[in-house]
């Protein structure tokens, strides 16, 4: 067990800092401080600068503060009465036991937690250990849990440089790059003994040991605990074994998926942590359903067929991946380097253990799958949305050959996003003036965004145009920095200072540049895209940011046209690229669009989140009606759209080229025909009061259904909650094989 009697790293931190400030170091090592405002605003004014220059790292910015500047703060009365109402609010939450799954799931107990198991987390762009929808879904999860009093755990990887940052050069193409996460600057406190000493796992990994320490952050009150193979005591060659996300080859992959599992249930173990379910939040995680048996095998002496009915009823399973080659797959030869020392342990043979990870059996070039072995070890398995089950049960009816595809195990829970995390806080200051302070606790319920009709068009229209010139402000800066630091022409750099105009329709456009998702489309004929953006009476603008993988050329093909495209003349003030897309950037971008785009080839989307995202600041969907948009999307009598736009019809071709050609023309005509006149048609105050309506139409029938607490409270009711039916019965027997 750990101890509290060694300097944790938020006590050495309060020690520096003044008597009435002291406990802004257990807010500072809490992410709960990243969703309010007000709580955000006591690290930012003790210097709004170098909290910029800091990532917004809370622990940094009270570790270099100056003394001087801190007394002064100790010593202002109103920043005391600030740092205590939050004081108050903090413990508040930490100790409430009147909490929404207490009442709902009493049977989830703080002594058996859920532990939810994922590769990536994007919890705040100061913790950059995520890539992109994956990570902030997983982020999201943990912080309404929080909310919720859900008691839960979290598995995940520090990685020592997180995933690539994107810098793009003169030449338009995409340059990664990595930087140090330094973790002792950051919120996380290493996990040690009663000694003091770091507690540390062993894996054997490759024929060499490998020791695992454990990081923990705290989001709230569920602790995410972050596996770390960077030890003196390790190999060189293992110590990067955590060093980057979705970096490497199919040995590294291999290799981290063996530490999140196969470590992550060590860890949790090794922490005096029993969970009564482990959530396999994608496949990469899978691994842990092994040493959950081999765990259970050791305490009881029963086989791994007689254990495996337990292991099943405390997995459940959630998939992401819409295409069968997004799947982890290893060839039998990595199996075998990576595990021929393990299934001895689990008294299985060769064919036994790689029978768990096939497809079809009896096929010796049948590669081991991660979603395979998760489907088989988990009691549940679900998609992300309506449309992602149908296409997840289509896809691997293989496995259950004796049903029909309407009866393959697989569900779905929709996906959300963490309101309280992506609302602007002058929209938050909105609802809570016409809905009541409490709003965010009754977030699932349509009665709450009903009332966005009451708030007066000006009023709602004025925070909108508040925003959107913060985006824009934010946009300006970073595009000068880039040029500059591209080291382009004075020209050039200095028009960034009359980049995009607020009173113009901006568009967004953020997220992975890889094919599918067709950052391009919009430029699939140019000469029409540019007499929409160009038009001199009612203008267009579009932000764009994103990275590529660095392995995917074609992505960084896209980014190119984009960076070739915002140098035409006519063009030049109307499209702007924000280089290295994170949280923060996120943040902004979704809280100050009017339009969020959306254009992946269906039905490759699994959900998509960033959508949603913009419901809660007013922003309005033009999206291909793929993902949660099916679910999202209405439509009146006449197939016009209430709350958004669908590009394109609801069928689709395989001919990817046709696709295209029929989106894009799609696309255009809603621009020309609906969205631009729409935008610009305004009543006698000035107010595009149709707009309005369509803003208002996208928040009340959105939010409710689009946000975690919602999600979160499907996985407690329908997935998580013991004694919930075994939803499926094993994919089929293997003891045979
Ligand atoms: C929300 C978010 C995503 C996910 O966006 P999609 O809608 O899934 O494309 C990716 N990256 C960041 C930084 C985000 O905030």
């Amino acid at each position: 067990m750990t101890t509290l009697s060694s300097a944790t790293p938020s006590r050495k931190l309060s020690d520096r800092l003044p008597h009435p400030l002291k406990r802004l170091a257990d807010i500072a090592y809490n992410y709960w401080w990243s969703w309010g405002s007000d709580r955000l605003s006591l690290f930012q004014s003790i210097n709004p600068e170098k909290w910029q220059q800091c990532g917004h790292n809370a622990v940094v910015m009270l570790e270099t503060a100056s003394p001087v500047r801190l007394s002064e703060l100790a010593c202002d009365p109103a920043y005391v009465r600030r740092v205590k109402a939050i004081v108050e609010q903090f413990d508040h939450y930490m100790n409430q036991t009147d909490v929404w799954a207490s009442r709902v799931a009493p049977q989830i107990q703080a002594d058996s937690p859920i532990a939810y198991f994922c590769a990536e987390f994007g919890i705040h762009e100061s913790l950059p250990i995520y890539s992109g929808g994956l990570g902030i879904l997983a982020g999201d999860h943990l912080k309404s849990a929080s909310d919720l009093g859900v008691p839960m755990v979290a598995v995940g990887l520090m990685y020592r440089q997180g995933y690539f940052r994107q810098r793009i050069n003169r030449n338009g193409w995409q340059e990664d790059y990595y930087i140090d996460n330094h973790f002792e600057q950051m919120p996380l406190e290493l996990m040690c003994n009663s000694l003091g000493e770091p507690i540390a796992i062993e894996l054997e990994i490759r024929q060499r040991r490998v020791k695992v320490q454990i990081w923990k952050a705290a989001v709230g009150r569920v602790n995410l605990y972050l596996l770390d193979t960077d030890r003196e005591d390790n190999d060189p060659i293992d110590r990067w074994l955590t060093g980057h996300l979705y970096g490497g080859n199919q040995e590294t992959r291999i290799a981290q998926e063996v530490v999140l599992g196969i470590g992550g249930v060590r860890a949790l173990a090794a922490l005096g942590i029993t969970p009564s379910i482990h959530h396999l939040n994608e496949g990469h995680a899978a691994f842990c359903t092994l040493e959950i048996a081999q765990q259970r095998m050791a305490a009881t002496g029963k086989s791994f067929y007689d254990i495996e009915a337990e292991v099943r009823n405390s997995c459940v399973f959630t998939t992401h991946t819409p295409v069968p080659a997004g799947h982890d797959v290893f060839s039998a030869d990595l199996i075998d380097s990576y595990f021929a020392h393990y299934w001895p342990q689990l008294k299985l043979s060769r064919e036994q253990f790689l029978a768990l990870g096939a497809r079809r059996l009896g096929d010796p070039w049948e590669p081991f799958g991660m979603t395979v072995l998760a489907l088989r070890m988990c009691r549940s398995a679900n998609g992300v949305s309506a449309l992602h089950g149908q296409v997840s049960r289509q896809m691997w009816k293989i496995l259950y050959p004796e049903r029909p595809e309407d009866q393959v195990p697989i569900t779905h829970i929709t996906n959300g996003v963490h309101a309280r995390t992506w609302t602007a806080p002058l929209m938050s200051d909105l609802y809570g003036q016409y809905f009541g302070e409490d709003w965010s606790t009754r977030m699932a319920d349509p009665q709450t965004w009903a009332k966005v009709d009451e708030i007066p068009d000006a009023v709602l229209w004025e925070c909108h145009q508040s925003l959107k010139e913060a985006l824009i402000t934010h946009t300006r800066s970073r595009a000068k920095l880039a040029r500059q630091n591209r080291g382009e022409d004075t020209y050039w750099v200095k028009v960034t200072d009359s980049l995009l105009d607020p009173e113009v329709l901006t568009i967004g456009f953020a997220r992975r540049f890889s094919r599918y998702k067709r950052g391009d489309l919009l430029m699939h004929n140019v000469e029409r895209a540019l007499k929409i953006f160009g038009n001199a009476e009612k203008p267009v603008q579009i932000i764009f940011a994103g990275k590529a993988h660095p392995a995917d050329e074609e992505g960084k093909r896209i980014i190119q046209k984009l960076m070739e495209w915002c140098r035409r003349p006519e063009v030049q003030s109307r499209v702007a690229i924000i280089e290295d897309y994170d949280i923060y950037t996120a943040q902004k971008l979704v809280q100050g669009v009017d339009v969020w785009l959306n254009n992946p080839r269906r039905p490759l989307e699994a959900s998509g989140t960033s959508g949603q995202k913009v419901c809660f600041n007013g922003g309005i969907n033009c999206s291909v009606l793929d993902g949660w948009w099916c679910e999202g999307y209405q439509a009146d009598a006449n197939g016009k759209g209430v709350n958004g736009w669908a590009i394109g019809e609801d069928a689709h071709t395989s001919d990817q080229e046709l696709q295209d050609r029929i989106d894009a023309e799609s696309l255009y005509q809603l621009l020309e025909e609906e969205i631009v006149p729409l935008y610009y048609e305004r009543d006698e105050q000035g107010l595009p009061a149709r707009w309005i309506q369509m803003m208002k139409a996208s928040i009340k029938t959105n939010a409710p259904a689009f946000n975690t607490d919602r999600m979160v409270g499907d996985y407690v009711t329908q997935i998580y909650a013991p004694g919930n039916p075994t939803t499926h019965a094993p994919v089929y027997a293997i003891a045979t094989v």
